[in-house]
């Protein structure tokens, strides 16, 4: 049997075993994910650059401030509950990507 890259294998999300390759809801990519992730969770690093061009502060993205959508709340809770992280950390991530693509143009 070939060594077969298993890494192609699994879900982009919770490195489980994919069910398929599938575009994703919130960005014009095909991603790995299994049933369970597909429409519910995004992998960290997507969901972050998502609201990044979603939001301009922190405001935006805290539940009790924001303008988003309960689905956008509800994805960012499950996702972020795969990917290990808290709230604070997901706030300071996407402030990052926010400041780091528009600094790109001073
Ligand atoms: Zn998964």
């Amino acid at each position: 049997m070939t060594h077969i890259a298993r890494i192609d294998t699994l879900c982009s999300v919770c490195s489980e075993n994919m069910d398929g390759v599938f575009y994703s809801p919130i960005a014009f990519i095909s991603l790995p994910y299994c049933h369970e992730c597909y429409g519910s969770r995004e992998p960290y690093w997507l969901l972050t650059a998502y609201f990044a061009t979603l939001a301009d502060t922190i405001a935006d993205l805290r539940p009790e401030t924001s303008r988003l959508p309960v689905g956008a709340q509800r994805l960012i809770s499950n996702s972020l509950e795969v990917a290990g992280k808290t709230r604070e950390q997901f706030y300071e991530d996407v402030m990052n990507k926010v400041k780091s693509f528009y600094d790109q143009h001073d």
